[in-house]
């Protein structure tokens, strides 16, 4: 691994310093990584986290991870969600779904949430981090950091207690909720937990239980679920409990279990990871400080509720990770990251009410019918938009029949292309260059040296209507216009420019 202590006093030896190797943190040093950006992260644990915790990758998660090129791996890691099946007095009393997909949502390859346990998920991202060049360096906890108009400079602490300074041009907090980046950089964390009821999370084997099902059990004292987890032999054990205080230990699980189900205490052979789990709904006031930043958990909690966590984390890094590389990479103006901020922490405090409002609801067989379509239509992402950010201009004289404008997801659709049929958008916008889009038009000449597909019909066509459209790298449309001088303009003001490959 490079030792990322600076050579010299002027030239910091990282441009980006993550902070965290959780999901939020690897996909972020993914992104940066493949844009030749040189990347460092720090984790506090000696190893990557345990725990099979935010186990649900939604479908703008599978969407990201297939553009980083770890899709097939988690593909291969994980598994449809199964059914659900409610016991009660040792009977099955009813198998239904969690989640029914929305039929109106936008199409996606991915129309369904995907099952793989955290750890694993880490585990496909760190593994890709590293074979594109980055460094990982797990007991590494940061404990302070300083900024100047040029750099930022952590001080990490190793275990054996060893101290030394880290430059770098940014550094991004992506250390989880109780971040130290954000303490540190003074940006407050407003939040409640609203009555939200703890819970206990353990992964843990159990006899007797049928692995084709996601069981739950309804209690008075709380449901408890156990969801089994591909690729293992474990199942995700999930209790509510009344109350502040429990001790968490494989013996309180296993007494858990014997009160909440018809499994006796032994049926549950072994207790791996396990937590005491209290949801808190928080949101930082901001998610920038200089040329600190901050992702995922440490910028927004969220209760489990419709499995958010996890997800937003990732798509907060995916929005960052193009900003970040033109910036540090000098091909666009500072400002840029400022969009970070905007587009972001809109977006995830409207998901903040969503997982709240499905956390209190709970697993409900009563109205199961409508929570799961609910759940369909509210856990896919897909709908995200930036359409209020100053990154997202329309200028069309008429707008898409679909509705679609600037700052909305590009539709993933077949379409027709000057070089041929194209089965999905995705393929040709897979990698981190921008991409424009001629539909019915010619593209401008010369086409600004971008990637460009001039689109001739096709689903896509129909969608989108005539007009030139600019991809950004995260897949959203940055630009519709009728006039190529806009297309011009748009690359300087944003340094879209710079990233052209
Ligand atoms: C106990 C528990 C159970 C959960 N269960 C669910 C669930 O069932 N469903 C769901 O959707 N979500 C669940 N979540 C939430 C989900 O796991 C998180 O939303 C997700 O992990 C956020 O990813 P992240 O990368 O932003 O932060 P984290 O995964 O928290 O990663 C932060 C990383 O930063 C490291 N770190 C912290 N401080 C420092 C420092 N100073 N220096 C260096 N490294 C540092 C930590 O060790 C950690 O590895 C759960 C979370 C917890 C804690």
């Amino acid at each position: 691994m490079p030792d990322p202590t600076p050579q010299s006093p002027q030239q910091p030896a990282v441009d980006v310093l993550v902070v965290g190797a959780g999901p939020t943190g690897l996909t972020l040093a993914c992104d940066l990584a493949r844009r030749g950006v040189r990347t460092h992260v720090v984790e506090a644990a000696e190893h990557l986290p345990a725990g099979s915790r935010g186990k649900s990758l939604q479908s703008r998660t599978l969407e990201v991870f297939d553009d980083l090129g770890v899709g097939d791996a988690v593909h291969a890691a994980g598994s449809l969600f199964p059914p659900m099946q409610t016991w009660r007095d040792g009977e099955r009393r009813g198998e239904w779904q969690l989640i029914e997909p929305d039929p109106d949502a936008p199409e996606s390859r991915h129309p369904r949430p995907w099952l793989v346990p955290q750890w694993r998920t880490l585990e496909i991202l760190r593994d890709r981090f590293l074979a594109l060049g980055g460094t990982l360096e797990c007991g590494a906890r940061l404990t302070s950091l300083t900024q100047s108009d040029t750099r930022v400079t952590a001080e990490v602490t190793s275990f054996d207690g060893a101290r030394r300074q880290i430059p770098a041009l940014y550094l991004v907090g992506a250390d989880g909720g109780h971040s130290t980046v954000r303490e540190s950089s003074g940006i407050a964390m407003k939040g409640e937990d609203g009555g939200l009821r703890s819970a206990v999370v353990a992964d843990v084997r159990v006899r007797g239980l049928d692995r084709e099902h996601w069981h739950i059990w309804p209690d008075p004292a709380g449901e408890l679920l156990m969801c089994p987890l591909p690729g293992t032999a474990d199942f995700q054990l999930n209790a509510k409990i009344t109350g502040e205080e429990f001790t968490a230990t494989p013996e309180t699980v296993r007494e858990l279990v014997a009160a909440r189900t018809h499994l006796p205490p032994g049926a549950v052979s072994d207790v791996g990871w396990l937590s005491f789990y209290r949801p808190r709904t928080a949101l930082a006031e901001r998610f920038r400080q200089g040329r600190v930043l901050l992702a995922g958990d440490a910028a927004h909690l969220h209760p489990p509720g419709g499995g958010q966590g996890l997800n937003i984390g990732v798509q907060d890094a995916y929005n960052l990770g193009w900003k970040l590389a033109l910036v540090a990479g000098s091909h666009a103006p500072d400002a840029l990251l400022d969009s970070y901020e905007a587009e972001r922490r809109a977006a995830a405090a409207d998901v903040l009410d969503l997982s709240t409002r499905l956390y209190r609801a709970g697993r409900r067989t009563q109205d199961a019918g409508e929570q799961a379509r609910y759940r369909g239509q509210v856990c896919h992402l897909l709908s995200v938009h930036y359409r209020d950010s100053g990154l997202s201009t329309d200028t069309r004289a008429n707008p898409s029949p679909s509705g679609v404008r600037a700052g909305d997801r590009a539709p993933d659709l077949p379409c027709v292309t000057s070089d041929g049929p194209c089965e999905r958008l995705f393929d040709l916008l897979r990698g981190p260059d921008p991409t424009l889009l001629a539909v019915d038009c010619a593209p401008p000449r010369p086409a600004s040296g971008l990637r460009t597909h001039q689109v001739t019909g096709g689903p896509l066509a129909e969608a989108l209507g005539t007009g030139l459209f600019l991809i950004r790298p995260d897949n959203h449309i940055g630009l519709a216009t009728d006039a190529p001088e806009h297309l011009e303009r748009y690359l300087t003001r944003t340094g879209l420019r710079g990233a052209r490959s």
